[in-house]
């Protein structure tokens, strides 16, 4: 069965920040809707290595994806190619990254920013280059190519929380109220989609840290929120989801079958088929 999902991935948010200032997201744990899980992220904390990370379950150390700078396209199973090779439609309105790591590198602006092609792994796509790239118009994007396509797979990808982070550091003003900020424009949309029956997963690829940056260990820097909500999660509070399954949940909730990634234990209420024990059929 294929269960439309939509992921935001919030860049920088660190999981106390989001705990502190995501008053929407909280409303909605409160009203039994959301779940949240502490996730801890993958080092490098970058966000090119991570953003191949959640969307293929491998760390930067195995997929090559090491540091910013690497700019080619992936050459792991992912996401975007799984569920395309599925015969299903992706969408992503993400940082220009995405489509340098799953359709072309190096990424050209005027060829690339609004891409329609179903032979590419994002199919429908709305890409920025600009790290200020004002979040309010990067949820518009993402709508817009949500209504226009109806992808299986949507992939949303604001910038603005890590944009203040690099200006005033992990503990200011700025960046909390650019947290608030988003929560608030997450609050726009969220109401429809849990409306139309979406699995919705919501995370960050890398905290942030007193020094205006981030790719280190400390817990300021690994700590990130994992914000779950649709009715295929079990929603029990006592399981444990690492960065690294991200993608294996998202297929399972596709309904891609043989998917091979890793999914979290007792996550789902339905188990993918690769999960799925059979002890005693062949023991006979
Ligand atoms: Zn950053």
């Amino acid at each position: 069965m294929v269960n439309k999902t939509i992921l935001v991935v919030l860049d920088g948010l660190a999981y106390e920040t989001a705990e502190q200032c995501m008053g929407f997201l909280h409303a909605l744990k409160e009203q039994g809707v959301a779940t949240t899980y502490k996730m801890q992220c993958e080092l490098p904390s970058m966000s090119r290595p991570l953003y191949e990370t959640i969307l293929t379950g491998v760390t930067p150390a195995l997929s090559g994806i090491v540091n910013n700078q690497v700019a080619r396209n992936s050459n792991q199973k992912s996401v975007f190619s799984l569920a395309r090779d599925a015969g299903l439609t992706t969408a992503a309105a993400a940082f220009h990254w995405y489509s340098e790591l799953y359709n072309c590198s190096p990424y050209d602006a005027v060829r690339d920013r609004h891409t329609q092609d179903p032979e590419q792994l994002i199919q429908y796509g709305c890409f920025y280059h600009g790290e200020h790239y004002a979040d309010s118009y990067l949820y518009l994007d993402a709508e817009s190519l949500r209504l226009r396509h109806d992808p299986d797979f949507l992939l949303i990808h604001p910038m603005n929380i890590d944009n203040a982070g690099h200006k005033a550091g992990v503990d200011s003003a700025h960046y909390r109220n650019t947290v608030r900020n988003s929560d608030s424009e997450l609050s726009k949309y969220l109401p429809r989609w849990i409306e139309e029956g979406y699995q919705i997963l919501i995370t960050a690829d890398h905290g942030m840290n007193d020094d205006k940056s981030h790719g280190g260990a400390l817990a300021k820097e690994r700590d990130i929120p994992f914000f779950v909500i649709g009715e295929q999660f079990s929603h029990q509070p006592s399981c444990a989801p690492e960065q690294t399954e991200i993608c294996g949940i998202i297929c399972a909730l596709l309904g891609i079958e043989n998917a091979n990634k890793q999914v979290t234990k007792n996550l789902l209420l339905e188990e993918p088929l690769i999960n799925r024990q059979y002890p005693h059929a062949m023991a006979i």
